[in-house]
């Protein structure tokens, strides 16, 4: 029988990082500036180690190059797929947009694009987050961009625990401070930042990505793509909630008040534990754990109070 890969985050220090991933999470952080929380990756920037079991140890990048049969019908993708991090900001984050898988290949050596997804976690009240922005045309995107009209152009709106939005390529996009979120993304670091609010890091502006940005951002910003979580489950022990789908992945939450029986497929499936204690299989687990059920791997049995994102490859 297959066994479930629980991995070791990697946490990353960062300008705008806080502490709410120790208060929060009880994860221990590098220091008071510790920003994510790479909980699931096998990215060359933040590899995590499995925690137990027969490959403890070793490399999620490597039990993926090795362990094939663990990971079902993706394993044909030359990288692990996917990302899963969970993200403190103290400071509100530059305004930032991230290009398509074709796009990453032919200028950021062969890298992947990024799709990512977000997952509300907690934020203050009154907060806001960039989604989009209000430029009609490509001509009055290079305007607004070069004449600094950051006002009229980013489009923000509300934010509260619970939301879930969808961050296409070419999607421009902020979290303010105050907001901490489970991030679900293709496995890739490529990163332009459009405006980063004039601030200065050790006394220089920190660097722009103007001519990536304008070749990538989508004009229009299109309010329709974003996701409408819906119910596909729901008994006595708990429930299912599907919150986006895209052409990468698939992304759901489980609220398990007692327990909670499933096959999740052929494919394997992340899962991060957001809230309560329980068990899988027998094992304990607990607010903060990060693990995969391997792909083919049969019922998978859930027990205690226990609330989780999961995600699948597509
Ligand atoms: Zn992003």
């Amino acid at each position: 029988m297959k066994q479930l890969i629980f991995l070791k985050p990697v946490f990353k220090e960062t300008v705008w990082g806080g502490s709410r991933l120790q208060e929060v999470f009880g994860y221990k952080i590098p220091s008071n500036h510790t920003g994510e929380c790479w909980g699931i990756s096998a990215h060359k920037n933040g590899d995590c180690e499995v925690a137990s079991g027969p490959w403890a140890g070793q490399r999620l990048s490597s039990l993926w190059r090795n362990h094939k049969e663990l990971f079902g019908s993706s394993a044909n993708h030359e990288e692990f797929p996917l990302l899963v991090k969970i993200i403190d900001a103290r400071e509100d984050l530059s305004i930032q947009v991230h290009p398509d898988d074709a796009y990453a290949a032919a200028h950021e050596n062969g890298s992947l694009g990024k799709m990512e997804c977000w997952y509300i976690l907690d934020c203050e009240p009154g907060t806001t987050i960039v989604i989009g922005h209000n430029a009609r045309t490509q001509e009055e995107l290079r305007r607004m961009i070069q004449e600094k009209r950051w006002k009229e152009f980013i489009r923000q709106i509300p934010v509260k625990k619970g939301d879930v939005f969808r961050i296409d390529p070419g999607c421009v996009h902020a979290i303010k401070g105050g907001t901490l979120l489970l991030e679900t993304q293709q496995s890739s670091d490529i990163t332009y930042r459009v405006y980063d609010y004039d601030r200065l890091s050790d006394g220089k502006p920190r660097e722009l990505h103007i001519k990536q940005s304008l070749d990538v951002i989508q004009v229009p910003f299109d309010s329709g793509a974003q996701p409408t979580p819906w119910v596909e489950r729901e008994c006595s022990g708990g429930r299912k909630t599907l919150l986006a789908s895209c052409s990468r992945y698939t992304c759901f939450k489980l609220d398990i008040n007692t327990s909670w029986r499933e096959d999740f497929g052929q494919e394997f499936t992340n899962v991060s534990i957001l809230e309560g204690e329980g068990c899988v299989d027998g094992t304990p687990v607990a607010k903060g754990q990060h693990f995969i059920i391997p792909a083919d791997y049969g019922e998978c049995r859930f027990e205690g109070q226990l609330s989780l994102i999961g995600s699948q490859p597509r």
